[in-house]
């Protein structure tokens, strides 16, 4: 390949749009840009890697509906539910592998998950003694990541982000800049990605006021404006926002910003 592709595999928030019981005009909207699955992306990279950012709840339809074959790492960003309860639809990709499935994150992020997920990732001690029955558990292991880190050939710069009682793992690879469920950027990483001058962003924006763990609109415009990428998406959705509306209302902005939707494809 001669160009990285980046594919939103969903671009909506914690309870997916729409909502279980809400009547809302989004969330009834016959537009198909109103249906959001849980926030992920999907890289395939000129390297030839194909890496899954995030195991969603949604993971296993998302894939589905793209018609990926083939993961050869994950990514996770942080361990809230939305973002890590799809991590046993991992499992198909490494049937026929003998090696286990890296997945990368952060220290705290990957102590978290050795604890929750004590059956893929602690497993002496879960089975404590008994011996392993059946084939249900994926092959996954651990890769624990800080600032910089390599999958193949493909080199990745990293830092964690504020978000709530916990922090959320934001990157930067060759010309992408991902910023996902964050309260705030650091000035120094908004220095950094500047300076790269990424061909895309793909930034957190739940809603339009204020929210105590994420990005709000009017504060993902004014990171979006700093970066300056030559193109910024907005994800992680709620169901306040039109599609159609919302991009309407960034088009009147002085510099090139739109919105994610499920399925989008954007070549870096
Ligand atoms: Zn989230
Ligand atoms: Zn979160």
């Amino acid at each position: 390949m001669e160009q990285n592709i980046v594919t939103i595999l969903g671009s909506g928030t914690s309870t997916g749009i729409p909502i279980i019981g809400c009547q809302c005009r989004v969330c009834n909207s016959s537009d198909p840009h109103d249906q959001r699955t849980r926030s992920s992306i999907f890289l395939e990279t000129k390297n030839n890697n194909k890496i899954i950012v995030d195991t969603t709840p949604d993971m296993r339809s998302q894939i589905l509906r793209e018609g990926i074959k083939k993961c050869d790492a994950c990514i996770i960003t942080h361990e809230h539910a939305d973002h890590i309860h799809g991590i046993d639809d991992l499992k198909p990709f490494v049937f026929d592998r003998t090696e286990h499935l890296p997945v990368y994150t952060y220290d705290k992020c990957a102590d978290f998950l050795k604890e929750k997920f004590a059956y893929i990732f602690d497993t002496d001690q879960h089975l404590a003694g008994k011996k392993a029955l059946g084939s249900g558990v994926p092959k996954l292991k651990l890769e624990t990541i800080a600032k910089e880190f390599s999958i193949g050939k493909d080199h990745f710069k990293m830092t964690t982000l504020p978000h709530g009682h916990t922090r959320s793992l934001s990157f930067y690879h060759d010309g992408l800049a991902y910023i996902i469920d964050c309260k705030e950027v650091t000035q120094d990483w908004l220095d950094y990605l500047k300076a790269q001058k990424p061909k895309i962003l793909i930034i957190d924006c739940v809603r339009r006021k204020p929210h105590t763990t994420h990005l709000h609109l009017e504060k993902s415009i004014e990171y979006a404006r700093y970066i300056g990428a030559q193109c910024t998406y907005l994800t992680h959705l709620a169901h306040i926002f039109s599609h159609e509306e919302l991009c309407e209302e960034l088009k009147e902005l002085d510099f090139n910003i739109s919105v994610a939707f499920d399925g989008l494809k954007l070549s870096y």
